[in-house]
């Protein structure tokens, strides 16, 4: 099936599409097993301020490696995007990035929506994906814990706390 569309008819007349994406054609998904689909849906509309949008979502679950044990660990995907569909890069470049919950992407009359789903899903893996606990790898790892525990940790990593800092500058 190809999951070609006018994104800007798309969207202008209100429509919906879904489908089913093959993980084995996700070639860019560093994955030791791409096994089943991911399912995805979309929804196009128009906003009060008149502008084309599109509603993502994707659900599926994804294989990649814990890189604390090695060992594979299941990802359960379930994301909500909504986009603003600009008509050039210029115009998503002008767009105000002042609500952090709509992205911009440019539109086209032969838009590969699969290509979207396949670019949101890379995005959204962890960098450094783990179990939440490795002796018990049959939990799952869930998303945005996975995401927010990262970045914490790398964060505790490389920034000292204010308090330290404080204490250093009263030490001085
Ligand atoms: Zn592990």
């Amino acid at each position: 099936m190809s999951a070609l569309i006018n994104l800007y008819e798309f969207a202008r007349s209100g429509q919906r599409a879904e489908g089913e994406l093959e993980l084995i054609r996700m070639l860019r998904l560093e994955s030791p097993k791409r096994e089943g689909v991911l399912r995805w849906q979309a929804v196009g509309f128009v906003s009060r301020q008149k502008k084309p949008q599109l509603d993502l979502e994707i659900a599926g679950i994804v294989d990649l490696v814990c890189q604390r044990c090695l060992e594979p660990v299941k990802l359960k995907l379930a994301l909500q995007r909504r986009f603003l569909v600009a008509r050039s890069e210029q115009e998503a470049d002008e767009v105000p990035m002042d609500d952090d919950h709509i992205e911009v992407v440019v539109g086209s009359e032969s838009f590969d929506i699969e290509a979207l789903v396949e670019d949101e899903v890379l995005l959204s893996l962890p960098l450094v994906p783990m179990h939440q606990d490795c002796h018990h790898p049959e939990l799952r790892l869930d998303e945005n814990k996975a995401l927010s525990e990262s970045i914490e940790g790398k964060a505790a990593e490389s920034k000292p706390s204010p308090f330290a800092v404080l204490e250093k500058l009263k030490s001085k």
